[in-house]
C-alpha cells in the first residue's frame, strides 16, 4: 500500500512552492459553484493559463447564471476564445444555464448524478465542481492524474473512470480532495507527459517508474 501520509507531504510541499492550477485559483478567489462549474467545462482540453484568462473574462461580462443565459452564443464564444472547442463549448454553456435555471432554480446542484445529466458534463467536471464548489470529497481523474497515479505503480488501469475506482479502495478519503490539484499541477511541471523529469522528483522512494521510458 502506498505511503500516502508521506506521499501528500512531499506534494503538499511542492504545491506551496508552486502556482495552483487554473481552476484552483479561481476556486480560491471566488468558490462559488458557477464559477467552478464553468471553468472547468472551459478547461477541458485546453492549456491552463487559456482556461484562466477565458474565464476570468466570462465572469466579468456574466457573473451569474441569469446573465450567461442572456448572453448570446456568439459573444460567449469570443469571450472563451481561444479555449478548445470554444463554440460548442458556448452552445453547450447556454444549455447548461438553461437547464440550472429552468429545473434548478438556478441553483448548481452539489450531486453528481445531476451534474453528469447537465450538457458538456463528464466525470471530471462533476467532480471538481462537487470538490472545490461544495467541499464534497470526490476523486477527480484528469490526465494527469490518470498518468502519475499509473505511473508510480499506486493503480494498473486503462481509463480515467477506472483509476477513480481504483483510488476509491485504496485513498483515505481525506485525500480525494486535494489529489487533484497538487497532481494537476506536479504532472505540469514535474513527471511530464513526455520525459518527466524524474531526477528532480520529490516522491522517487514512492514510485514505481512504470512505462516511464525516456526521463529527464
Ligand atoms: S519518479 Fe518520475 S515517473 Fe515517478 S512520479 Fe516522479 S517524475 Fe513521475
Amino acid at each position: 500500500m502506498p505511503e500516502w501520509a508521506k506521499i501528500f507531504s512531499l506534494l503538499q510541499q511542492f504545491i506551496e512552492d508552486n502556482e495552483l492550477p487554473s481552476i484552483s485559483q479561481i476556486a480560491e478567489d471566488n468558490a462559488d459553484p458557477y464559477r467552478v462549474l464553468f471553468s472547468t467545462i472551459i478547461s477541458l482540453r485546453t492549456r491552463d493559463e487559456v482556461t484562466l484568462s477565458a474565464s476570468h473574462r466570462l465572469f466579468e461580462r456574466a457573473p451569474d447564471l441569469q446573465t450567461l443565459m442572456e448572453t448570446d452564443e456568439a459573444e460567449i464564444a469570443e469571450l472563451i476564445y481561444p479555449a478548445a472547442f470554444y463554440r460548442n463549448k458556448a452552445a453547450g454553456m447556454k444549455k447548461c444555464a438553461a437547464i440550472l435555471l429552468n429545473e434548478y432554480s438556478g441553483n448548481i446542484p452539489g450531486d453528481r448524478d445531476k451534474l453528469l445529466k447537465l450538457p458538456g458534463v463528464g466525470r471530471k467536471t462533476a467532480n471538481l465542481t462537487l470538490n472545490l464548489g461544495f467541499g464534497i470529497n470526490a476523486i477527480c481523474v484528469d490526465t494527469h492524474v490518470h498518468r502519475i497515479s499509473n505511473r508510480a505503480g499506486w493503480v494498473n488501469t486503462k481509463t480515467p473512470d477506472d483509476t477513480e475506482l481504483a483510488l476509491e479502495k485504496i485513498l483515505p478519503e481525506k485525500y480525494w480532495i486535494p489529489l487533484n490539484e497538487i497532481l494537476v499541477s506536479y504532472g505540469q511541471k514535474v513527471c511530464t507527459p513526455q520525459s518527466p523529469h524524474c531526477s528532480e522528483c520529490v516522491i522517487t522512494g514512492h514510485c514505481k517508474r512504470i512505462d516511464v521510458g525516456k526521463s529527464r
